[in-house]
């Protein structure tokens, strides 16, 4: 039993809390029934943090992020908090520890799960089983690149720039995380640019393609357009297992493919950065939806996005694969049974409560015979 594992838990404002006690529950049950146990901790982010020490992130904080093996983030924000100054603002604790934990790989996985395929705004058949992952980088490209900003020009008109800048080492970075997360998976990435038109992309697809010959020729690489990805996206998702791409088109097709799910209260992420000398990652999990105001305080919140997160965290932080199948097959039984809170109730389904989610994915664990 490895006890040493440093797990940090910010639950974050609004639904946050009530998401994050049903992980707890899923750890306190681990901590019992099988041989992973964490030391965890717990902390404030967000809205909840400013009203403690007057800034979304107390340094004290940060500083327990920076050591943990793993953060799990529930969410931040709410109207209590909007007025404030940007800087005070709980979405910038957010912003904090992803820019100082340097977390450049955002993962997204979209997963369809069979009880839910009615839920997506595609076929069944198109969605059914889909199970892909998509790998955006973070930190780089035209969200930060320079020259950028709006000038104004001598004939009256003005200008916007922004640059798609990567340099080699940023897209051997995220090659690398995609190639071994593939590895972890069906085996299979495609790597996604636009090198039809842009020099950023003839770089990316160079890179990737000597990256791919040197260290990954067990993976199956193929490359994609951006345009056509988001195609093919629509058109045969379950064509791809992962998708590796730069800032811009990830940002978009991301949410393109969470939307084949049909619902935001099962979407986890996960956010990496470089590995250093002993192989561990900084790493940040959340679910992908925010601090839902209009539910908070009544029990209502579907807390799965954040199990599914802490999955995706034994997963990837831990290399516990057996334990993060288990957990995400007591999701699909609790699904299969027909259990659903508020945002995926159907007709003829039981409605639960938030803690009563929670409380079904340990029972159907338990009943897995672990
Ligand atoms: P949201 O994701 O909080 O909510 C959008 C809609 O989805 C709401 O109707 C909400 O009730 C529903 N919803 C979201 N998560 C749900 C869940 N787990 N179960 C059931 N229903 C769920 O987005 P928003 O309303 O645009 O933003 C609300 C606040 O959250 C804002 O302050 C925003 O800045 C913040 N936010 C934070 C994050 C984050 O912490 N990563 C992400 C997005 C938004």
């Amino acid at each position: 039993m490895a006890a040493n594992r440093k797990l940090l838990i910010l639950a974050g404002d609004g639904i946050g809390p009530e998401v994050m006690g049903q992980v707890k529950q899923v750890i306190n049950w681990m901590d019992g029934h099988s041989a992973v146990s964490f030391d965890v901790d717990e902390d404030l982010v967000g809205g909840c943090a400013y009203d403690k020490h007057g800034t979304p992130l107390a340094d004290a904080t940060m500083d327990k992020a920076m050591k943990a093996d793993a953060v799990l983030l529930g969410a931040v924000g709410g109207p209590k908090w909007e007025k404030l100054p940007f800087a005070s603002q709980p979405e910038r604790g957010l912003l904090r520890l992803r820019k100082d934990m340097e977390l450049f790989a955002n993962l997204r996985p979209a997963i369809v799960f069979d009880a839910l395929a009615d839920a997506s705004t595609l076929k069944r058949d198109l969605v059914a089983g889909l199970d892909i992952l998509i790998i955006r980088e973070l930190t780089g490209g035209v969200y930060f690149g320079e020259p950028r900003g709006i000038t104004q020009l001598p004939n009256g008109e003005r200008r916007g720039v922004n640059t798609q800048v990567y340099d080699t080492h940023e897209i051997v970075r995220i090659g690398r995380v995609a190639f071994e997360l593939a590895r972890k998976r069906d085996g299979r990435l495609c790597s996604v640019e636009k090198a039809n038109v842009m020099e950023s992309g003839v770089l990316w697809r160079e890179e990737i393609t000597k990256l791919h010959a040197a260290e990954y020729s067990d993976v199956k690489l193929s490359h994609m357009y951006a345009d056509n990805c988001a195609m093919q996206l629509v058109r045969a998702p379950k064509q791809f297992d992962v998708i590796v791409t730069d800032n811009l088109f990830g940002d978009v097709l991301s949410d393109c493919a969470a939307m084949l799910t049909g619902s935001l209260g099962m979407l986890p992420s996960a956010s990496l950065g470089a590995a250093d000398a002993t192989g561990r990652r900084k790493a940040l999990y959340e679910p992908v939806h925010g601090s839902a105001p209009d539910i908070a305080g009544t029990n209502k919140a579907n807390p799965l996005a954040t199990i599914l997160s802490y999955a995706m965290m034994l997963r990837y932080s831990f290399d516990l694969a057996s334990e993060a199948d288990l957990l995400e097959a007591a999701v699909r039984d609790v699904l299969d049974a027909g259990y659903r809170t508020a945002d995926i109730m159907q007709d003829g389904k039981k409605l639960l409560t938030c803690t009563d989610m929670g409380a079904a994915v340990v029972e159907a664990m338990a009943k897995r015979g672990k």
